[in-house]
């Protein structure tokens, strides 16, 4: 039976000039990077190369990019690092300032004075199972922000969820289940707002003591009963501390955007980025964060590493460099970055056709909309804040199976998650009845999708559901 694959959502065939690029990786160059000898130097050398290839499309410096072992890594980092800098921080002007950390620090936070994290409800399970446990281990306060019925983020609930404890805003590029792509530069712009109004605002977890306590040489300017800024910041916990001025930050998840949107990061206004190779024709198990630098490079001061040991990666990752991995990450990026504008172009045509066109040479190619009257479109309008790979649909029950059983490969939720067969949280989120949110198929397409593909799916599913 001719198998035919639908799901490049979920991961994409490692294209053959990735291959070719990472070969020399598997014989020649096999070093250990970290190597003082030649056989180091070599596999350095090439990680750099790949290194400062990728920053450049992502308009970055070359050590602002913190190679991981998937974006699941790279959201972890994000996510955790802030946090855990933010800890460390705090401890260190602590001591600095004779403060105590109260006993059992963290976990005696309420829930209302813990650092903020805000993200959307329908992020990846990479960010929102991280932010479920920072919630459980009482380390951050998490703002799940909703969605619009199509999937989009709810600004006007961002803008007034975002308040002096918040250290964090991460919300995906483009959802990997609805294909929608969310506003990044009015996130971005709001968030810079806030940090405008409240540019000496600061943050004060409740499990640092006051910390005017033991500070009995406080100087301050200021007139008797007027507040000086440094003395406000004083009393608010950290202000007059320069990391007080980069919160929130905000971080994106843009695995399933890079192969069709413009992922600058200088024009998306993010400080963290997280991308994954496998989602981009390049090989598995491995991924990368940007990561912005607010001035002095190693030991950066808002993000900790969550992974420790020999300190590769500016100190944020330690562990030996998958170089081979790294290598065809930064040659799939090249080929996605160089190919993006004429996939985008072809799949918008393909989507199209796939949904509403009808093909007047056959009567049961393309326009799927038409041919099933019941057949609801989860997610944004075609064309519209869309993906131009994705089609998420609701048809009939357990038409995934049916399909694989007819060699097509299409699929429910996530795929790391899909096989749990639970209701999509995504689209329950968006106001999706349970049976929906269960029954949904995604079809995604990629490079090797074609009409013809497209018009064989199209007609098993029109016999399926006859
Ligand atoms: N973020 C999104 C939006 C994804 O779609 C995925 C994978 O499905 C991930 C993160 C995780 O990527 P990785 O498999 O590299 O960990």
């Amino acid at each position: 039976m001719k198998k035919y694959y639908f799901d490049y959502a979920s991961t994409t065939p490692v294209d053959s000039k990735v291959v070719n690029a990472m070969k020399p990786c598997y014989s020649g160059i096999f070093g250990n990077p970290g190597s003082i000898h030649r056989f180091g130097q070599e596999a350095s050398a090439i990680i750099f190369k790949s290194r400062n290839s990728l920053a450049k499309l992502i308009g970055c410096d070359y050590r602002e990019v913190i190679f991981t072992g998937s974006a699941t890594e790279a959201n972890n980092l994000a996510l955790r690092g802030t946090l855990k800098a933010l800890i460390q921080n705090l401890k260190i002007k602590n001591q600095n300032d004779n403060l105590k950390i109260k006993n059992n620090s963290a976990k005696r936070g309420s829930e209302h004075s813990r650092p903020r994290i805000i993200t959307s409800a329908i992020e990846h399970e990479s960010v929102l199972e991280t932010c479920r446990d920072l919630e459980e281990e009482g380390l951050a306060e998490i703002v799940y922000l909703p969605v619009s019925k199509s999937g989009i983020v709810d600004l006007k609930k961002l803008k007034t969820s975002l308040n002096e404890r918040t250290v964090l805003v991460s919300i995906m590029y483009a959802n990997n289940e609805i294909g929608a792509i969310q506003p990044l530069f009015e996130i971005s712009k709001i968030i810079n707002d806030f940090k405008k109004r409240n540019f000496q605002s600061s943050i004060t977890p409740d499990f640092i003591e006051d910390p005017r306590q033991g500070r009995d040489n406080f100087q301050t300017n200021s007139k008797k009963g007027e507040t000086h800024n440094d003395q406000k910041n004083w009393e608010l916990g950290i202000g007059n501390w320069e990391l007080g001025t980069m919160y929130p930050l905000f971080h994106t998840d843009a695995v399933q955007a890079f192969n069709y949107l413009d992922c600058d990061v200088g024009d998306l206004g993010v400080d963290m980025m997280s991308l994954s190779s496998q989602k981009i024709y390049g090989p598995k198990g491995v991924g990368c964060l940007y990561v912005k630098n607010f001035g002095g490079f190693r030991g950066n001061k808002f993000i900790s590493s969550i992974i420790t040991g020999g300190g590769q990666e500016e100190g944020l990752r330690s562990g030996t460099e998958n170089v081979p991995g790294i290598v065809g990450f930064s040659k799939a990026i090249e080929i996605a970055f160089n190919l993006r504008e004429i996939e985008n172009k072809r799949l918008k045509k393909l989507q199209e056709y796939f949904w509403v066109n009808i093909n007047p040479t056959h009567n049961l190619c393309g326009g799927i909309k038409k041919r099933f009257s019941k057949i609801v479109l989860n997610g944004p309008k075609i064309g519209v804040d869309r993906l131009p790979n994705n089609i998420n649909i609701y048809l009939q029950k357990n038409l995934i199976f049916k399909l694989d059983l007819a060699g097509f490969a299409v699929s429910g939720g996530s795929a790391c998650s899909a096989r749990l067969a639970k209701p999509s949280h995504v689209l329950r989120a968006m106001g999706c009845s349970i049976e929906k949110s269960s029954e949904s198929v995604r079809i995604s397409f990629g490079r090797q999708t074609t009409k013809q593909e497209v018009d064989r799916l199209l007609k098993v599913m029109h016999s399926i559901l006859k």
